[in-house]
């Protein structure tokens, strides 16, 4: 069985044929710049070259048909037919309080995405586009919407409500969603294979620190909290977004700044974090390059972002009421050696011992903890498009 996982942006979108059999990715590609000038499209087969084509995309429709011609051309192509793709799962970034697991898209859940486009307005409206573009050209596939928020629906009610007027959830569904979920879920469950222990009986916590970066207590496999909140804004320091801060301090500058909340917001979304605070780069890896070089902001910026990732770690061990492994992933939690160790030196009180050699590692799934360490520390790379084709097939099961 074939499953076509996509993940749509506003003028990307991203996709990879994976084949559930053995749950190897037959070709992985992306389409970019959809919708305006210079629009290419990216395609990897199996073992193979990219190939990469300058083609106009004047819309998603346009970029899926591409997709589709790409896995079944006679030369570059690993399928004969698009009969030959079982279903589609796509990535879905807000699910509401609506969804707590995948579903099979049907009008219905068409309109639920819809309803949540005031939660998400810059995502829930291109996953929307890709589905509808899906649709049109494989109107007998069935199609599976997989959520970054449904793994999070799972957190009790103490660890997503904030102390604001009640009415103001009720209203408005002002609460802690939570996003990353796919990743988080299958780092968790994929930790507990290489532990050789049922995730039902493990205290997990993972921590995504890529651009956007969150972190997550797993406690038996289920989601207990998160720290992104309302919105990916809250939580850990990321590539340019504050993460936490008092909002106070929006207020506050609105009115030293002659800003608007609009205006406001965009700092804190796309001026701040790590390029905000070292002014060097949004990106980990210019901004340890700067710091090795001495630049004394790049240095604070780094210790800004590990020490709230510690911090984190040890209110989640508290939450859970204790750990049994903590997990890195994404681009900086599986590639940057020294940021894990740095974090893990705050954690000493709680039985983390890293292993230096261990922990000198890239992109592999590892146990990097001394030899008989209370807490393991890991490495596990995630696999979103895994997680969605594993849904997808789940569901088509039922
Ligand atoms: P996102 O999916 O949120 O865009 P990624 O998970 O791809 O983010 O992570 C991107 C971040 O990971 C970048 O800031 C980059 O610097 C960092 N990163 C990627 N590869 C490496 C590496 N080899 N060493 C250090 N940092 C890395």
């Amino acid at each position: 069985m074939k499953v076509l996982v996509i993940n749509c942006g506003s003028s990307s979108l991203k996709y990879q044929l994976i084949d559930m059999t053995n749950e190897v990715a037959l070709a992985k590609g992306l389409c970019e710049r959809i919708g305006i000038e210079g629009s290419r499209i990216k395609h990897t087969p199996q073992d193979k070259e990219t190939i990469i084509k300058d083609i106009p995309m004047k819309n998603h429709t346009v970029a899926v048909q591409l997709v589709i011609d790409a896995l079944t051309n006679e030369e570059h192509g690993v399928i004969k037919n698009m009969d030959e793709i079982a279903a589609v799962g796509h990535r879905v970034v807000h699910g509401g309080e609506s969804f707590s697991s995948s579903v099979l898209i049907t009008d219905e859940v068409k309109q639920a995405i819809e309803d949540c486009i005031e939660l998400a307005p810059l995502h829930n409206p291109a996953n929307l586009i890709g589905i509808n573009a899906c649709e049109e050209l494989m109107p007998n596939t069935p199609m599976v919407a997989v959520f970054d928020t449904a793994f999070h629906q799972t957190m009790p009610v103490k660890s997503y409500l904030y102390a604001i007027p009640y009415e103001m959830y009720k209203k408005y569904k002002v609460r802690k969603y939570g996003f990353h979920g796919t990743s988080h879920k299958y780092v968790a469950y994929r930790t507990a294979e290489i532990l050789g222990k049922p995730v039902e009986e493990l205290k997990t916590i993972v921590c995504h620190l890529g651009n956007g970066a969150s972190i997550c207590a797993v406690k038996n496999g289920k989601s207990m909290d998160t720290s992104m909140g309302f919105t990916p804004l809250e939580g850990l320091v990321m590539g340019t977004r504050s993460g936490d801060i008092d909002p106070a301090v929006i207020s506050y500058l609105s009115e030293k700044e002659k800003l608007n909340i609009e205006e406001i917001m965009d700092i804190l979304n796309k001026k701040s974090g790590i390029l905000g605070l070292s002014q060097v780069s949004s990106d980990f890896r210019d901004v340890e390059s700067a710091m090795k070089q001495g630049n004394t902001e790049a240095q604070a910026a780094m210790d800004v972002f590990e020490y709230r990732v510690a911090k984190y770690i040890g209110a989640y061990a508290a939450s859970m009421n204790g750990v049994d492994a903590i997990v890195f992933t994404a681009g900086l939690g599986e590639n940057n050696g020294e940021a894990r160790k740095n974090i893990c030196s705050y954690l000493g009180y709680l039985g983390v011992e890293v292993d230096d050699e261990k922990n000198d590692c890239h992109g592999i799934e590892r146990d990097f903890s001394k030899d008989g360490a209370k807490v393991r520390s890991l490495v596990v790379p995630t696999n979103e498009e895994l997680m969605i084709a594993r849904e997808t097939k789940e569901l088509l099961k039922k």
